[in-house]
């Protein structure tokens, strides 16, 4: 959306991006290189925005004070200071790394300087579009297209669209099973890193929604089910190269 609106000439003033600090290291660099081109074009930097507190400060520290959470947390003898993994009740990431930076800023500009919010929500996922200016859903352009877009204007985000279909933290429980095998193959620091995120979350929380990556699934349990996997995919591999020798 932004390097259609610099292409056509639209008013652009901020630019604004809301970090986790759990992208991929291929993101930063991406943003890097898009900041260097806005201000080449427009003069202007991406303006970053951050929560006080990092993700894993949230995740694993941060002290509970409402009294009805506590009480409960008490009840289930569930430590008292932490959010543990985002679960779909629980979705604690979203709001206080992203959407509540976001909103706050844009308000603040709208009321001070009647400013209008544009929105890089593509045109297969109009559902998603609830009062702001969406540039690409009046164009008619997709995901898909967009995409193209970013590779014709020689953003490629470092490769990591052809390996995910989705590019954001890293560490997200949300992910499907196929983008988790995904990251072991082609990210394993990060997934060693989400290992040691796993063992502190059941160490601190226990097999409960804080403490479980995902439903059905620990890290560590993945980590099995893929290596088994793997060890299937070379046996295979070795008796096809026995029978073709
Ligand atoms: S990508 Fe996942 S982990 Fe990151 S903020 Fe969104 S829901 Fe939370």
């Amino acid at each position: 959306m932004l390097l259609l609106m610099i292409d056509k000439e639209m008013p652009i003033d901020i630019v604004m991006f809301a970090d986790t600090g759990m992208e991929f290291p291929e993101m930063y660099a991406h943003l890097e290189k898009l900041d260097t081109y806005l201000y080449e074009k427009r003069g202007i930097h991406i303006t970053v925005l951050r929560a006080k507190h990092s993700y894993e400060y949230l995740m694993f520290e941060e002290p509970k004070v409402k009294p009805k959470t506590i009480e409960n947390r008490i009840q289930k003898g569930i430590p008292l200071h932490g959010n543990g993994w985002p679960g779909i009740r629980v979705r604690w990431c979203t709001g206080q790394l992203k959407t509540h930076l976001i909103t706050k800023e844009v308000n603040r500009l709208k009321g001070e300087l009647g400013a209008v919010n544009y929105v890089g929500i593509a045109a297969d996922e109009a559902w998603r579009c609830a009062g702001e200016k969406y540039p690409l859903v009046e164009w008619g352009i997709t995901e898909e297209m967009a995409l193209q877009i970013c590779y014709d204007h020689g953003f490629d985000f470092g490769g990591l669209y052809r390996i995910y279909r989705r590019a954001s933290c890293w560490c997200c429980p949300f992910q499907r099973i196929g983008e988790l095998r995904n990251l072991r193959k082609h990210h394993p620091e990060l997934w060693a890193r989400l290992r040691e995120l796993d063992k502190r979350a059941l160490a601190q929380f226990g097999p409960g929604p804080l403490g479980q990556f995902k439903q059905n699934w620990t890290v560590e349990q993945l980590e099995t089910r893929f290596a088994a996997e793997d060890e299937q995919l070379s046996i295979m591999e070795e008796s096809q190269n026995a029978y073709n020798d």
